[in-house]
């Protein structure tokens, strides 16, 4: 007997189905309900939405944000609770928002996001969510058996005034969680700050508490602490420790969700790949020092680490490109008292040679760039580094003291003369400054693909998050191979606009 052919049916891709009659005869029928202005009316608004007249209103608003380049605060939280080995994070709060974190992590890395939610609903917002956090802990404790549990909270927890302690001390006294089972907490209120400031806060919480459990007396461990900081490439993740091994130390990355994200397909369900051993992570507090790779995501982690641990501590900026990268390297063997090997010199020299190869097509190429603030400095040193012009600096959760950092590394170059730097700007005013001040590519995330569009300028998507391409995330962007990574990314698009602009005779075999 032969087995029958499974019927073929295509799947229409969004385009083509949304082209069909069904949908576009919908379309007409909802556009007539809303009885909206005539299409010249929009298209003159339009047109004047572009206009230097219309960019100053849009920078004089001051009630209204409009396409933050940001996320709230747990999502931070959950990242970091996810660098660290069996650890369930579980958001204080109500579903929907757990919901948001899951799909934009689940979206960006196109994996399962393991997180559980209080689920606080109208009663809990008000008697308080005392007995939705009891029952959570223990739920998920008897469930899903992490080893530890990293409680952070949303808006609604926050107005409401609830106390993670008191709350995690009752869950134990009516034993939902034994005495000694840990969890770390974080208050992450999200009218505040952005998911850098729940990363950080969650992250110093993690590493004080696991630091604090281990009462082992304090034993120097010869190891070198790299905190990462809010990094959402499991490739830059990967950089991290070939760059740490051919540097030739002993080290411990404290927060690393790079298997956490990109667990393999062998088909078993592992709800818990990856991520810093907890018993690591305690013993961290007797590492010879620790080097931050970001100033802002990790800010009160590293005051914390420098005022509590003996270590040196240091803060070397993202490291992309060569200067960045350099700063890194020596920093790391300085906390570890060693030279720099010659391997390292052999991975920069390749850097420097890629560089050469793509410097007559990058020099004086005019860029917009957006993002979070350790992230847009770091693209802003190597951009220099490769001749390139920025123009437009945008980072909503960007502050003063992100504004003179990133003015102080455009100073020193003569290509960072024509660029002003935005803090606390969204994707909206971006659209005013690109329309008003063209520029020939523009960095960022895959929300920026509207402005992209708009204005018709070719995206180079880095950072977070990205939606609308694929393994992006698993490709490196820091140390000397993740900048050549990210160097042929400018420019094979700068290429490709070449090649989409040239006439038959200019339409090259050689570039
Ligand atoms: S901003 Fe507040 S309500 Fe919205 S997803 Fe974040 S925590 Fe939830």
């Amino acid at each position: 007997m032969t087995a029958e052919p499974i019927a073929q049916t295509p799947i229409p891709d969004h385009n083509e189905l949304f082209s069909q009659e069904v949908y576009l005869e919908q379309a007409a029928r909802k556009r007539e309900f809303e009885n909206p202005c005539g299409s010249d009316e929009v298209a003159r608004v339009a047109d004047w939405t572009k206009s230097w007249e219309y960019r100053e209103k849009n920078f004089a608003r001051e009630a209204l944000t409009i396409n933050p380049a940001k996320a709230c605060q747990p999502l931070g939280a959950v990242l970091a609770s996810l660098g660290f080995a069996k650890t369930l994070p579980l958001v204080h709060g109500s579903q929907g928002c757990v919901a948001y974190f899951r799909s934009h992590f689940a979206r960006h890395f196109k994996e399962p996001v393991p997180a559980v939610s209080s689920s606080m609903t109208e009663d809990a917002a008000v008697f308080g969510g005392l007995n939705n956090l009891v029952e959570a802990l223990q739920n998920a404790t008897t469930l899903y058996k992490p080893e530890m549990v990293a409680v952070s909270t949303t808006c609604m927890a926050e107005v409401i005034g609830d106390d993670l302690f008191n709350f995690i001390g009752a869950a134990r006294e009516k034993e939902a969680i034994s005495e000694d089972f840990p969890v770390p907490f974080a208050h992450t209120p999200s009218f505040v700050g952005s998911h850098l400031t729940g990363y950080d806060a969650m992250l110093k919480s993690i590493l004080g508490y696991l630091a604090e459990r281990n009462t082992a007396e304090r034993t120097p461990n010869g190891k070198v602490n790299v905190v990462p900081g809010f990094l959402p490439s499991v490739g830059d993740l990967r950089e991290l420790h070939r760059l740490l091994s051919l540097i030739g130390v002993d080290y411990t990355i404290l927060g690393d969700h790079s298997d956490t994200f990109d667990a393999p397909v062998n088909g078993e369900y592992d709800m818990y790949p990856g991520g810093t051993s907890l018993e690591a992570a305690g013993d961290a507090v007797n590492a010879l020092g620790t080097v931050f790779l970001q100033g802002d995501s990790t800010k009160r982690t590293s005051d914390f680490v420098g005022a509590e641990w003996s270590g040196k501590t240091a803060t070397t900026g993202l490291p992309v490109g060569v200067k960045a990268t350099d700063r890194f390297v020596q920093a790391v063997a300085e906390v570890a008292g060693i030279t720099v090997p010659e391997a390292i010199t052999t991975d920069r020299g390749r850097l420097l040679d890629a560089m050469s190869d793509s410097y007559a097509y990058l020099h004086g190429k005019r860029v917009a760039v957006a993002g979070d603030p350790d992230l847009v400095v770091g693209l802003l040193e190597f951009m220099l580094e490769l001749g390139m012009e920025p123009v437009h600096v945008v980072s909503t959760n960007g502050k003063e003291d992100f504004k003179q950092q990133a003015e102080a590394v455009l100073a020193a170059s003569p290509f960072g003369s024509s660029a002003t730097v935005w803090p606390g700007k969204d994707l909206w005013h971006l659209r005013s400054l690109m329309f008003t001040e063209p520029v020939d590519l523009v960095i960022g995330s895959t929300y920026l693909k509207y402005v992209a569009r708009d204005t018709n300028t070719p995206l180079v998507r880095v950072g977070f998050p990205i939606f609308d391409r694929h393994h992006l995330h698993r490709l490196p962007t820091i140390g000397y191979a993740g900048s050549i990574e990210l160097l042929s990314r400018l420019v094979n698009t700068v290429l490709d606009e070449l090649d989409r602009n040239a006439s038959d005779i200019s339409y090259d075999v050689v570039r």
